[in-house]
C-alpha cells in the first residue's frame, strides 16, 4: 500500500472493504469437512511461540500454529483472514460485473490456488479465485464463462482440479515445471481437462528456470490471447502471484515488474473480455519489494496509464557464455510452446491460424498509436537479438480502454 501511495496510484483507486464469505458460499466449492477443519482452527488451544534454532523448520518450533501439512498452517486468526480474502474477491468481482467498477485488484492473503476441494495446501486455506468464480456465476447468471489466468510461478493444482470437467471455466497456467520436479509437481502440457471440458485447461509448463519477459509475453501472444479471444469469457480473474518475478527467493524466474503491466493490459482488451472486465487476486510472491512494484505496475495498467519501458533482456549478459546459456534456455522454452500449441490446437482453431494472430496484433498497434508502442517495438526488437524467434509484428500489445477505468484495492489487515 505504501508503494501504491508513493506512486500516487492509491488515491486514484476506490477502496472496497472486504467482507466475510459465508459457509454456504464456501461449500459451493469446498467440502463441508474442509470448511469445518479450517473453521476449527479459530478455537484451537495454541501453545506459546518457542523459537528454537536447533529445530528450525520443524513443526515443534511453532506450537502457536496448527499444521495441515508441512507448509500449510493456521493460527486463531487465519480462518477470519481466509474468509475476508474470499469475501473481498467475490464483492470485487460482483462490482465489476455490475459495471459499478471497471476492473480491480484484490490485495488479499492468504492465497488460494493450491487449495483443493477437500484440503488446504501450499499456504492456501480456501481457493479464493475458485470460490469467487462459483459464487459470481450463481449470483450473476449473465456471467456464464470465466477465464482464470494463473501466472504464479507454481501451478494452481487446486483451481485446475476444481474446474477440470467444467466447460464454462477456462483455466490457463504458466508455471515452472521442470519435468514435474517443481512444486506442486502438476500442470503438464497433457493435462487439458476432461470430457466436454477438454481444452479448457491450458498448461504452459516451463522446462527451466531463469526465463523472463520474452518468454512470458511470447506465451501470452502465441497461446493465451488467441485462446481467450476464441473462448470469449464474461469475466477474467487473474491468479496474480509474483513469485515468478526477478528477485523472488522461491521462484527462480526473471520476469520484470514492468512486464506484469503488459500482461494485465493484454487481458483488458475488449476483444478478450466484454468491457475489459479483469479482476486480479494476489497469490504468491515472497520478495516484498518485487511484489509491491509488480502490483504497482498492474494497478497502473488497470488505470489505463501508458505502459512502462521494458528492460532490454540482453542487459546483464556480460559474457558470451552467459548469452549462449540464455539462448539455450529460450530454445527449450520454444520447444515447450510448440508442444503446447500442438496439443491445444485440437481444441482451439485460433491456434491453427497463425496468420490471424498476426493480423490482430497489427490491428491493435494501428488502433492505438502511442509512445508506449514504439518503445515496446524497440524493446522486443532488441530482445529478439536474444530470442531470435520473437519478431516485432507478432507481439500484440493491446492497450487498455482509455475511458477512465476504476480500480479497487482491497487490504486485509493481516496483523489483526
Ligand atoms: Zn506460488
Amino acid at each position: 500500500m505504501e508503494h501504491l501511495q508513493s506512486r500516487g496510484l492509491y488515491e486514484r483507486c476506490v477502496h472496497v472493504p472486504a467482507r466475510l464469505i459465508t459457509t454456504k458460499e464456501l461449500e459451493a466449492t469446498h467440502t463441508p469437512l474442509h470448511v469445518k477443519r479450517v473453521a476449527d482452527t479459530e478455537h484451537h488451544e495454541y501453545g506459546e511461540a518457542e523459537p528454537d534454532s536447533e529445530t528450525e523448520g520443524d513443526e515443534a518450533v511453532y506450537p502457536q500454529c496448527l499444521y495441515f501439512d508441512n507448509d500449510t498452517f493456521a493460527n486463531q486468526h487465519s480462518y477470519t483472514a481466509a474468509r475476508l480474502s474470499c469475501g473481498g474477491l467475490v464483492d470485487l468481482c460482483e462490482k465489476v460485473v455490475d459495471g459499478e467498477l471497471r476492473n480491480g485488484f484484490a490485495v488479499v492473503r492468504p492465497p488460494g490456488h493450491h487449495a483443493e476441494e477437500g484440503k488446504p495446501m501450499g499456504f492456501c486455506l480456501f481457493n479464493n479465485v475458485a470460490v469467487a468464480t462459483n459464487v459470481i456465476r450463481k449470483s450473476r447468471p449473465r456471467v456464464k464463462k470465466v477465464l482464470i489466468v494463473d501466472w504464479d510461478v507454481h501451478h494452481g493444482n487446486g483451481t485446475q482440479n476444481l474446474f477440470f470437467s467444467d466447460p464454462d471455466v477456462l483455466y490457463f497456467s504458466i508455471h515452472r515445471y521442470q519435468d514435474a520436479t517443481f512444486y506442486p509437481h502438476t500442470g503438464g502440457w497433457n493435462e487439458v481437462g476432461e470430457a466436454k471440458a477438454a481444452g479448457r485447461t491450458v498448461n504452459v509448463p516451463l522446462p527451466v528456470k531463469q526465463l523472463g519477459d520474452v518468454e512470458y509475453l511470447t506465451t501470452f501472444q502465441k497461446v493465451l490471447i488467441p485462446i481467450a479471444m476464441e473462448f470469449q469469457p464474461d469475466l477474467v480473474i487473474i491468479s496474480a502471484g509474483f513469485d515468478c518475478c526477478l528477485g523472488d527467493p522461491l521462484g527462480g524466474m526473471e520476469v520484470s515488474p514492468e512486464a506484469f503491466a503488459y500482461m494485465t493490459s493484454m487481458l483488458m482488451n475488449p476483444a478478450v473480455v466484454k468491457d475489459g472486465r479483469v479482476v486480479l487476486a494476489l497469490e504468491g510472491g515472497y520478495n516484498v519489494r518485487a511484489v509491491s512494484e509488480s502490483i504497482g505496475h498492474c494497478v497502473s495498467a488497470l488505470l489505463g496509464d501508458p505502459l512502462p519501458p521494458l528492460v532490454n533482456a540482453t542487459e546483464g549478459f556480460e559474457s558470451k557464455r552467459d548469452l549462449s546459456k540464455r539462448k539455450q534456455r529460450h530454445g527449450l522454452f520454444m520447444q515447450t510452446i510448440d508442444k503446447v500449441i500442438s496439443i491445444q490446437k485440437t481444441y482451439w482453431k485460433s491456434l491453427r491460424r497463425p496468420a490471424l494472430i498476426h493480423a490482430l496484433s497489427h490491428l491493435s498497434l494501428d488502433e492505438h498509436p502511442s509512445k508506449a508502442h514504439d518503445h515496446v517495438k524497440n524493446t522486443i526488437y532488441a530482445e529478439a537479438g536474444v530470442t531470435v524467434q520473437v519478431s516485432v509484428t507478432e507481439v500484440p500489445v493491446l492497450m487498455p480502454d482509455p475511458k477512465s477505468p476504476t480500480v479497487v484495492v482491497e487490504e486485509i489487515p493481516l496483523s489483526k
